[in-house]
Formats: C-alpha cells, sequence, structure tokens
C-alpha cells in the first residue's frame, strides 16, 4: 500500500491529525494496534484546555464533531487544616476548563474521519520503520499477516511505548525520569460530589476528585511505587479516598468499577522528528496526569504538524514548515512540563520518602496553598497555566 503519510496510532493525536490531511486532501492511512471497540476504553484524560478548544473549533472540529459544553471553572486545594478555592475561569476573564472525556473524543473523532471517507486500518499493530532518501516504509503485523505500507511521511502517534520513536533511536535523545510514587486511577460510578475539581495535598498522600460524566466521577489516589490495585480493597479504597479527600461517608456504598495503576513517568524527546519520520503527543513526550496536560500537548502538536504536511505534501510542496515543527513545539512542550512538575510538588509527596515522612515536604505543599489563597499574582499566573489560556500583558492582577 503506498499513501502520502501513514499514522501509526488512533489516539486523539493520530486521529486528529489524519482528520485535518483528510480534509486538505493529503492521502492518509491510520493503523492501529487495537481493534475498533476497544479503541479508547482505557480511563484516562478529561480535562480540556480552553486553548485547545478554541485551536480545535478554529479547524472545524468543534461543534458538531465535538460539542464542548461541560464547563469546570473552579478548583479546591484541600490540606488537613486549609481549603483554599481557586475560581480560576473568573481571573482567565471567564475562560474555563472543558469536560470532555477522552474516549469520547477517540470515538467521534474516528467515526468523522471514517465517514469522510479515511482509512483506519485496525488489529495492525506496527513493528518496524525504516525510511531512506526516497520514501519510508511500515511493517505491520495482523490476523492476516505482515503487511507493508510505503509512504512520504510516517508519524508516531502510537502513545508513550513508541515504536516509531524507538526507530529513531541514536538519531535523537530521549531525556526521561520516573517519580517513586504511583497513582490509582479511579471510576466511581456516582455523579460528582461538588461541581469542581478538588487536589487534595493530604499529610497521608495526595487524593484527587474530578468531573467527568454526570454519572462517573475520576478519583486518584496516590500510593507508594510497589503497591498495585490488589492492595487496595475496594472498603480500604473508599476510606482513605474519604480520608483524604476530607469527605467522611460520601462514598459508602458507591461502586468503584474501575480500579487502573498509573506510573508517574515524564520523558521529552529532542528533536520530536528525523528524516521522513516526526513524533506527535505521548511518542514524543510524556508528562504526569498533575494539570491536566497531556492530550493538550498531544493535540497541539498534532495540528501544528498537520499544518506542516499539508504544506509538504500539498500543491505548495513548501517543507519549510514541517521541518521546524520540533523547533516550533519544543518550547510550548518544555514550559507545560515545567508547569505540570510545580504543580506535582503542590499536591503530592513521595510516599516513604523523607520529604513526606519528616513534615518537611508537607509544609512545602502547604506553604503553596496558603500562597495561592494570599497572592493574587501567583493565583493569575496559576489560573491561565491551568486553563491554558495565554495571559494579556496589560490586565490588572
Ligand atoms: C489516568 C490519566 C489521566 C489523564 N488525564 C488527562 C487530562 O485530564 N488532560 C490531559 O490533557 N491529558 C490527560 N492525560 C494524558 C492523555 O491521556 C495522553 O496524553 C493522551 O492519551 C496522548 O494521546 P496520544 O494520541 O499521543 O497517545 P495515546 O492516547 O496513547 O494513543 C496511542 C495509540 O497508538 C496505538 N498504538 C500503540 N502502539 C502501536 C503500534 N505499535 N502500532 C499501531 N498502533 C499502536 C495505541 O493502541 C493507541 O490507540 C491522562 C492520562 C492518564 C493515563
Amino acid at each position: 500500500m503506498r499513501t502520502d503519510v501513514v499514522v501509526v496510532g488512533a489516539g486523539p493525536a493520530g486521529l486528529v491529525l489524519a482528520w485535518l490531511l483528510q480534509r486538505a486532501g493529503v492521502a492518509t492511512v491510520v493503523v492501529e494496534s487495537q481493534r475498533q471497540d476497544e479503541l479508547g476504553t482505557a480511563p484516562k484524560a478529561g480535562i480540556v484546555e480552553h486553548r485547545t478548544v478554541q485551536m480545535l473549533t478554529a479547524e472545524g472540529l468543534g461543534g458538531t464533531v465535538l460539542p464542548f459544553a461541560a464547563e469546570n471553572r473552579r478548583c479546591e486545594f484541600r490540606t488537613a487544616d486549609e481549603s483554599t478555592v481557586v475560581d480560576y475561569a473568573e481571573l482567565t476573564g471567564g475562560r474555563p476548563h472543558y469536560v470532555f472525556p477522552q474516549h469520547e473524543l477517540v470515538a467521534r473523532v474516528a467515526a468523522s474521519f471514517r465517514d469522510e471517507g479515511g482509512t483506519v486500518l485496525f488489529e495492525q499493530r506496527v513493528t518496524a520503520v525504516e525510511q531512506d532518501a526516497h520514501e519510508a516504509r511500515v511493517t505491520t503485523t495482523g490476523p492476516a499477516g505482515p503487511r507493508e505500507l510505503v509512504a512520504d511521511v510516517v508519524v508516531g502517534c502510537d502513545g508513550a511505548g513508541s515504536t516509531v520513536a524507538r526507530s529513531l533511536e541514536g538519531a535523537v535523545a530521549r531525556h526521561d525520569r520516573r517519580h517513586p510514587m504511583r497513582w490509582l486511577v479511579i471510576s466511581a460510578a456516582m455523579p460528582p460530589l461538588v461541581d469542581h475539581t478538588i487536589y487534595a495535598a493530604h499529610p497521608r498522600g495526595y487524593a484527587a476528585h474530578m468531573r467527568r460524566l454526570p454519572e462517573v466521577t475520576r478519583l486518584y489516589l496516590e500510593v507508594p511505587g510497589d503497591q498495585s490495585p490488589g492492595d487496595w480493597p475496594v472498603p480500604r479504597l473508599r476510606d482513605e479516598l474519604e480520608r483524604r479527600l476530607g469527605v467522611p461517608g460520601a462514598l459508602a456504598g458507591v461502586e468503584l468499577p474501575e480500579v487502573d495503576v498509573l506510573d508517574l513517568r515524564v520523558r521529552v524527546t529532542t528533536p520530536m522528528q528525523h528524516g521522513r519520520v516526526f513524533l506527535v503527543g505521548d511518542a514524543a513526550h510524556l508528562v504526569t496526569p498533575a494539570g491536566g496536560k497531556g492530550m493538550n500537548l498531544a493535540l497541539g502538536d498534532a495540528v501544528e504538524l498537520a499544518h506542516g504536511l499539508i504544506e509538504r505534501c500539498g500543491s505548495r510542496r513548501d517543507g519549510a514548515r514541517a521541518d521546524a515543527y520540533s523547533a516550533t513545539r519544543l518550547p510550548v512542550i518544555w514550559r507545560t512540563e515545567a508547569f505540570s512538575d510545580w504543580f506535582l510538588r503542590v499536591i503530592s509527596a513521595p510516599p516513604g520518602t523523607a520529604d513526606q515522612r519528616d513534615g518537611f515536604g508537607l509544609g512545602l505543599r502547604e506553604g503553596w496553598v496558603t500562597a495561592l489563597q494570599r497572592d493574587p499574582l501567583l493565583r493569575r499566573w496559576f489560573a491561565h497555566a491551568y486553563a491554558g489560556v495565554d495571559p494579556d500583558p496589560d490586565a490588572q492582577a
């Protein structure tokens, strides 16, 4: 099979990229290892930045394909003794987050892509990517045996364990870190307890409460790096969540049908391209869920590269924007990594480390929470970075 662009991975990044290329008339094939009915079933993102919604709407994906309606305007930081509610939408001139579960976004963009005549090859795992001066080649395996696709460009949108990124080893550098704690990711079958996000920076460890769907609420519980969901039977999980979130009895009888575990890793690959091969989203960089940034970054990459590839593969045959893709995106990515790293330190101290045991880490967290309470300049900076709004340099705090 020969095409202009092969997109590896039908996550948010791959599908949005493919949708934009297809609409512009660039021949594109998406290759996805999962079955169609498995796509986007793992619990993942739900918080979408204001700038992401503006960007997707400008590209024609807002409205009918992705009807962003549910707003999230406030978040609350709880320590053992203090509670600070930040009305970040008010601080950004009325610009909130939107709550839109990732699996819903993936399902809707996939359906729209196929309606427009786009091809997704499901159950095709990419095993190798090669390139030379003339073309790039992707080898896949699937139920019908191995297959080869030939393209002008291959884009790795294949997530954290990217095979496409591995094919660039030696040509790009990977900067990695792993935090010593894990988060249990819990989908609770209940409406949200309040209409905003709660971040509990508790002495026993971090916990959080986030809106997802009217009858589904996302909860997080920080646990030591050697623990797994098996160490947390439901009654223990409910007790600990209630204690850290400061909501005694609120989870009594609530079903917790899905409990997943998440290792907290961060990574940036530099540059995010080599020759005919480009990396987008989690395949290029990882950020912990602190601050809700990963999918937003992935979508920002996808839109920027789509414009570059439309100029390169379309009638203009101009590769300048695609060549500059990595240089354009990396400053945004590092800025976002820096925000998320700071945010993680505000809400969490690694369990079992001196930071948590000796009270110093807790003191630092309480220091940040009270600073957010009392310092309007810090609150304003936080509101813009968190909601994904570029600050107006002339506005007053
Ligand atoms: C619990 C949790 C909560 C999160 N919350 C938020 C949030 O609120 N806001 C936010 O912005 N981000 C959040 N994130 C991060 C966000 O989910 C990711 O950044 C996002 O999924 C990245 O999208 P992607 O398209 O780059 O990769 P992925 O979503 O990982 O998609 C990759 C796709 O590639 C496919 N694939 C992989 N390997 C191959 C192969 N060899 N061949 C073919 N196909 C392959 C996979 O099956 C998958 O469909 C969260 C993440 C987690 C885990």
